[in-house]
């Protein structure tokens, strides 16, 4: 385990201001030591949904992006599409959300590579031989590059609790097929009492592998890819997972 660092940011802060101290923390850490000039990095971040802006400013992703380059590397922004359906979950969409956020050329003066191709499926096997999986499918272009900087928000997720660099890396970087592996063992189902079939969850539903039986939402788990996203759109708390036993694997 290396050194953590920190530096006091306090909610609502002017995002050039924490630029200026993210810019302290990083010569500070000395977090670019490990890379060489001609290195390829790929900086991975988080550009946002569009109905939200909680995501890393792009004026303190512009700050690291800056010193890489100062350094000698050559920097590019990356990220993998969602399993879930959305602005996310294929490369056209996704980069337009980024220029829409100010992740654009025009402000980052890096480009913009979406690390798993057009719809997530460019992806290279890598061999771990870890506790739940022998190989995990990583971006292709991940499994390409010299360095990889990483930077997250600190955010709430359903299945490992908290999403932070750890998440944003292996779940982030991993490939459609890498990321469905992780999910493999979530099953959900539906509280037929609390359900009120308002059909939200059939809508949003990545798989399409919900249905209406009997006026109430009906989850066909064959074809599940657990993930998440009925839990998260269901206003209802009908939705309900074992998360005690099915997100062990994901969180491992
Ligand atoms: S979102 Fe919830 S309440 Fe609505 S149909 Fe699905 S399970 Fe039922
Ligand atoms: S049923 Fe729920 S967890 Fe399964 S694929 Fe559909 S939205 Fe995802």
């Amino acid at each position: 385990m290396g050194d953590v660092f920190f530096v006091p940011v306090s909610n609502g802060e002017d995002p050039s201001g924490v630029a200026k101290k993210v810019k302290y923390l990083y010569d500070h850490s000395r977090a670019g030591d490990r890379f060489k000039k001609g290195d390829f990095i790929a900086v991975k971040t988080h550009f946002g949904e569009s109905t939200n802006t909680t995501h890393i400013k792009p004026v303190i992703v512009k700050v690291i992006i800056d010193k890489l380059k100062q350094a000698g590397t050559l920097p590019f922004l990356t990220e993998t599409s969602t399993l879930y359906k959305g602005k996310r979950s294929n490369a056209l969409d996704h980069t337009a959300l980024a220029v829409e956020h100010g992740f654009g050329f025009d402000k980052m003066r890096v480009p913009l590579i979406m690390a798993d191709g057009l719809f997530g499926d460019d992806e290279t096997p890598v061999e771990i031989n870890g506790k739940h999986f022998n190989k995990v499918n990583i971006a292709a272009q991940i499994a390409k590059v010299q360095g990889v900087m990483v930077i997250s928000h600190f955010t709430g997720h359903m299945g490992t609790g908290f999403g932070g660099a750890i998440k944003n890396t292996g779940m982030g970087l991993a490939s459609r097929r890498g990321k469905l592996k992780q999910h493999s063992t979530l099953s959900p189902q539906i509280d037929t009492g609390a359900c009120n079939a308002c059909g939200m969850c059939l809508e949003w539903c990545p798989q399409d592998t919900i249905s209406m039986v009997d006026g109430k939402a009906y989850i066909h788990n064959e074809n599940c890819i657990g993930c998440g996203e009925c839990l998260a759109v269901c206003k209802f708390s009908a939705v309900r997972f074992n998360w005690g036993r099915e997100s062990r694997v994901l969180q491992e």
